[in-house]
């Protein structure tokens, strides 16, 4: 699983930092940023709750299901 945060609709409430503070970070402008955007399976559950908490819905996962890799 794959998460991105969308600076241009993050408004810095950093509620995704309080539940997952492992994946995300705040960044110097004050928005969050990703930090790791391939989640680890045990922060799953974490990142979901933060994409459903988030107040601007800035939060987006994709399956990582691509067979690039084989
Ligand atoms: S919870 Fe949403 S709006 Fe708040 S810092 Fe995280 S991504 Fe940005």
């Amino acid at each position: 699983m794959k998460v991105q945060v969308d600076a241009q609709i993050c408004a810095g409430f950093s509620v995704c930092l309080g539940l997952a503070p492992e994946v995300f970070e705040l960044h110097d402008n004050g928005y969050a940023v990703v930090r790791t955007s391939e989640v680890p399976s045990e922060l799953e559950d974490a990142v979901r709750k933060a994409v459903s908490q988030c107040p601007s819905s800035a939060i987006s996962l994709t399956d990582s299901l691509d067979s690039e890799s084989g």
